[in-house]
């Protein structure tokens, strides 16, 4: 199989004419020290789209420089200020949401549908944060003894470092800077090298949003690790917050601990997606093929293992393989295109090998299952049912466009299934029976839970996960606690 590949229109070149390529270190656009760029290739053709500042070591030490220096203005600026260039923020990116979905979608590859849906939801952490910037309040009360006044105020964290995954390229961006700003942080970003154009872009919209020269700062990268370690080894940061892998994040947490540095993690996940006997099939259909296709699979948040009653599953994979069959591949800027490219080659060669280990080991193979013909990181959307214990796709973040189906035949064993995993950010479960509903809330160990819901984010929610899925909270309220830290005072009375 193949997919046709229209060339780039003129618009599109046009917009990424206008993307800024630099580093941005103290308010100004700027090459890397070594004068050397990157490549960004458009997953969808393997063609460039971009040429990006390669940034060295002392290029992220003097990103750092800059945001230690803006730290103690940044944090003295009245918070209704802060919220307020967080909101422009937010019109700024509601105005330009199709020029950025457009970017996300020729550098990482979702349809174009999904990257306004990102552009959306992106966007809506600086309304969020920017309302949350005024709200940060603290206690005051007598000490039981009577004796003196217990002063509980929250203070700026300090300078920050975030380093985001390629996956959602303004989501990511956004649900860190937007509560670090709010709190009072001054930030340097590491985006993904796969991907950072998108960061780029926004951080030209925070620029013209009014966001002071040396609060946020940008450096893109081919040596992530050689980058990173020397700031997060300087002890003027406060504070490591990273989206990615767990491998990596485990490696991270191990550099924090040097320096005893505030820490938040959002790691991988492996969703297990439980659908009881008493569901609404026809929902948790719908709900599967989001929770599996959304992002072409690459989500932390994918169900990765459907865990599917004896007696529906059947007819549940029927009907999937039904609706996967008529979905359409191609590149994520044509109409009507649900399945976009893989990020690249080693994502495709993973699918396949994780798909090959589940046949060989007796699942059934009802659609899809192969790499689509170059140009173009593709793979077909799969259905597969009848997993056996012990396959592979069971354990690995699949990360691709292939839904795994497993059997269960009574509740215990549907929790045993669900929680046989180190990892825990999310579970979908479909019951039509309430009592159920809650009683998997309480048994499945996850950070966060759809019910009868394929999914989740939103701005207003603690997104985040337990065991191996990382460390903290993003959105919600919880969010800008990541970002500030508790001071107590005690005043005799
Ligand atoms: P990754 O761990 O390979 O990379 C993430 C980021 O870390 C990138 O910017 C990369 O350049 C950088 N990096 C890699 N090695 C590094 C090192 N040694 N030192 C410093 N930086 C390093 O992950 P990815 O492939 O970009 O993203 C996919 C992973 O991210 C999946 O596991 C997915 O589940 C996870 N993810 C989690 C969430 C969440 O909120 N929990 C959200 C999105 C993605």
């Amino acid at each position: 199989m193949s997919v046709a590949i229209d060339t780039a229109p003129t618009t599109e070149q046009a917009l990424l004419e206008r993307i800024p390529t630099g580093l941005y270190i103290d308010g100004r656009w700027q090459d890397a020290e070594a004068g050397r760029t990157f490549a960004v290739i458009d997953p969808a053709t393997g063609a460039p789209i971009a040429q990006v500042a390669d940034a060295t070591p002392e290029d992220g030490i003097r990103a750092l420089d800059a945001a230690v220096a803006a730290q103690a203005a940044w944090a003295a600026t009245a918070p209704r200020t802060r919220g307020e260039i967080l909101r422009r923020a937010f019109d700024l990116v509601q105005e330009r949401a199709d020029e950025i979905a457009m970017l996300i979608t020729l550098e990482m590859g979702k349809p174009l549908a999904e990257a306004r849906g990102e552009a959306a939801y992106g966007g809506e952490f600086l309304r969020w944060f920017g309302e949350e910037a005024v709200r940060i309040s603290g206690r005051f009360g007598l000490n039981p003894e009577g004796t003196g006044h217990m002063v509980v105020s929250q203070r700026p964290v300090g300078p920050c470092f975030f380093i985001t995954p390629w996956n959602f390229p303004l989501a990511m961006a956004t649900r860190k800077i937007a509560p670090a700003l709010a709190a009072g942080c001054t930030v340097v970003v590491k985006p993904a090298e796969l991907t950072p154009l998108t960061t780029l872009l926004f951080v030209s919209i925070l620029e013209e949003a009014g966001v002071p020269a040396g609060v946020v700062n940008v450096v893109t990268t081919t040596r992530s690790a050689d980058v990173s370690a020397p700031i997060i080894a300087d002890p003027r940061l406060r504070k490591l917050s990273f989206t990615g892998s767990t491998p990596v994040g485990r490696k991270l947490i191990a550099q924090a601990a040097e320096g005893v540095l505030r820490v938040s993690m959002e790691l991988g996940g492996n969703a297990p997606f439980v659908v009881f006997d008493d569901a609404d099939l026809d929902k948790a259909v719908d709900g599967a093929l989001l929770a599996k296709f959304r992002n072409i699979g690459q989500a932390c948040t994918a169900a990765n293992r459907f865990i599917v009653h004896e007696d529906v599953a059947e007819e549940f994979a029927a009907r999937l393989a039904d609706r996967v069959r008529a979905m359409r591949i191609g590149r994520g800027t044509d109409d009507g295109v649900q399945i976009g490219p893989l990020i690249d080659d080693r994502a495709v060669e993973k699918a396949a090998s994780l798909v090959a280990d589940a046949v060989a080991r007796g699942a059934t193979l009802h659609v899809g299952g192969a790499a689509v013909d170059g140009p173009g990181t593709f793979f077909e959307p799969t259905v597969l049912s009848g997993i056996a214990a012990g396959s592979e796709i069971l354990s690995e973040e699949i990360f691709g466009p292939v839904l795994a189906i497993a059997t269960f035949t009574d509740e215990d064993e549907a929790v045993r299934m669900a929680n046989d995993t180190e990892y825990g950010l999310v579970s979908y479960v479909f019951t039509s029976d309430l009592a159920r509903g809650h009683r998997m809330i309480d048994r499945i160990d996850t950070g966060m839970m759809g019910l009868n819901t394929g999914v989740v984010s939103n701005a207003a929610a603690p997104f985040g996960g337990v065991k191996q899925s990382g460390v903290g909270r993003e959105g919600g309220l919880e969010g800008i606690h990541e970002f500030l830290s508790t001071k107590y005072t005690l005043i005799p009375a």
